[in-house]
């Protein structure tokens, strides 16, 4: 498969104006990264390390203090693509309350192709079909204060997909949400890789990451570690190092196997903990 994202020598500096003058800070350092047309990467790291500034980079939010980011081979510094970058790789943030616009939700699902220029009828069938596909469609008419917050988190990623994007960057989606909101937040992200999109993950729950097929790790705007989950929540040393916790599972198989059960490594996500202990029956 095609990089559908090509991360090229990023380097994203702030200017902070205060009292003192001007501060710069350095928030992503020579990153480079590519990320495959379908493929679900997860994004990890401690407050503060350059997850979001990565993120906004990738739709041309922000744009590279230097380096370049290519999306579907778009320079996303060129302004004559900007809307082609931003249709492509969508974007659903921590808080829906700063993502929604409208005060009905199916007006606020239909905002973003309203802004694409798409023609009212393939509006109307496109707000639909993404209600439905989030398990919205029956609040169509409500408004969307009036929702629960992983209600109005699928509402926000209902509006990202009427854009059709073929990737879609979520910085961390169920940070606040209560566990019921975050498992179905997490199901409709599950569902959307295996329909074919390219999803791309901030979250710092371990037990979301672990879902993913690939797990990058960021410190101090570098990338510190690259692999699948396996190869990640295995490499002890660097969790612990950035003070990452490991998944429940993880840490489960760990023990089993200090008990001289032999657990496969690969065996990272409760469910197949579960299956492989469920053997033993
Ligand atoms: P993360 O999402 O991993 O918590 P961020 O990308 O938000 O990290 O932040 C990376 C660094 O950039 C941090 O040092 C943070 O304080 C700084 N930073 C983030 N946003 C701004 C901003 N708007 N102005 C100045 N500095 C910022
Ligand atoms: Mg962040």
């Amino acid at each position: 498969m095609k990089d559908i994202i090509q991360i090229e020598h990023l380097t994203f500096d702030y200017v902070r104006e205060n009292e003192e003058g001007r501060e710069i800070v350095h928030a992503i350092k020579d990153v480079s990264l590519n990320i495959e047309e379908g493929s679900f990467t997860a994004i990890i790291g401690r407050n503060g390390s350059g997850k979001s500034t990565l993120a906004k980079n990738l739709n041309g939010l922000l744009l590279p203090t230097s380096g370049k980011i290519l999306v579907n081979g778009w320079d996303t510094a060129d302004e004559s693509h900007i809307w082609d970058i931003r249709q492509t790789a969508g974007m659903v943030f921590q808080n829906p309350d700063n993502q929604l616009v409208a005060s009905i939700v199916e007006d606020d699902v239909a905002f973003g192709p309203e802004n694409l220029g798409v023609p009212p009828e393939e509006i109307r069938s496109r707000v639909d079909q993404v209600l439905k596909s989030v398990d919205m469609y029956s609040f169509r008419t409500k408004a969307p204060h009036l929702l629960s917050g992983g209600q109005k988190q699928r509402v926000a990623i209902a509006g990202v997909l009427a854009m059709q994007p073929r990737c879609i960057i979520f910085d961390e989606p169920t940070a606040m949400l209560d566990p019921q909101g975050r498992e179905e937040v997490m199901a409709i992200i599950r569902r959307l890789h295996e329909e074919g999109k390219t999803v791309i993950l901030i979250t710092h729950f371990m037990d979301e990451a672990a879902q993913a097929d690939r797990i990058v790790i960021m410190d101090d705007g570098k990338i510190l570690a690259d692999g699948s989950p396996g190869e990640v929540f295995t490499d002890e040393k660097t969790l612990r190092r950035i003070r990452l916790d490991v998944p429940l599972a993880v840490d489960m198989a760990h023990k089993l196997r200090e008990r001289g059960i032999d657990v496969p490594h690969d065996i990272i996500t409760q469910e197949k903990l579960v299956e492989f202990i469920c053997q033993y029956k």
